[in-house]
């Protein structure tokens, strides 16, 4: 059988870690999906046309090292404003969160675009601010010699960006549940979030 779980949210509200938490708590696969935008968006760093890159993307490319980097998430947020790299990408998403045994997928557009039938959807954000500061933090821990001010400022400009495109915008579904983990710890977002998926599986079953 297949129960979806939707995550959607921006850059470092804790979607990620959450998504894994709940994945392995109820053992769903799990695919982040801003992976296949920062493929398309190396790829294309690289010289690559958007369009072509996105319909031969493959697994190995997701394999890649250097997706993490500030320059190519910011290249993955330039490729995503195509709505024919979004297109190229639909089905891929599609299959994954059909999965028998269940599916986690995490992203912008799960809820609203690609899963509008979740069976669980939650919108994960958090002050610019606190997002600004976890994202400066693990840049330093990482050894480098970042500026919070320029983070703050990057994280600012990428929000804009995926909420201002005209396909598929980063925004809330409307049967969506909030969490803001601004004040909250790692524990207790993935406690709510647990909760949440547990009414669900409880409603399907009853
Ligand atoms: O989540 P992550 O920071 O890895 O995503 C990188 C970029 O990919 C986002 O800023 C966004 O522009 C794009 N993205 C998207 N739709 C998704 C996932 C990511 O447009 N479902």
């Amino acid at each position: 059988m297949s129960f979806t779980v939707a995550i959607d949210g921006p850059a470092a509200a804790g979607k990620g870690t959450i998504s894994k938490a709940v994945a392995q708590r109820f053992g769903f696969a799990h695919l982040d999906t801003g992976l296949l935008y920062r493929a398309v968006g190396a790829r294309v760093a690289e010289g690559e046309e958007p369009v072509a890159a996105a319909q031969s993307l493959n697994t190995k490319d997701l394999a890649r090292q250097d997706l993490r980097t500030q320059a190519v998430a910011d290249a993955a947020s330039n490729v995503a404003t195509n709505q024919q790299v979004r297109e190229a990408l639909v089905e891929f998403q599609r299959d994954f969160a059909a999965k028998e045994g269940g599916a986690v997928l995490d992203g912008r557009d799960i809820g609203t675009v690609i899963c509008p039938d979740a069976d669980v959807k939650l919108f994960v954000t958090a002050r610019a601010e606190v997002r600004a500061k976890r994202r400066w933090e693990e840049l330093c821990s990482a050894g480098g010699d970042a500026d919070y001010d320029t983070v703050l400022a990057e994280v600012k400009a990428r929000d804009t960006r995926d909420e201002g495109r005209k396909d598929a915008p980063m925004r809330r579904a409307d049967d969506a549940v909030l969490l803001d983990t601004s004040d909250l710890t790692i524990e207790e977002a993935i406690a709510r979030a647990v909760a949440a998926i547990e009414q669900a599986r409880g409603q399907g079953a009853g």
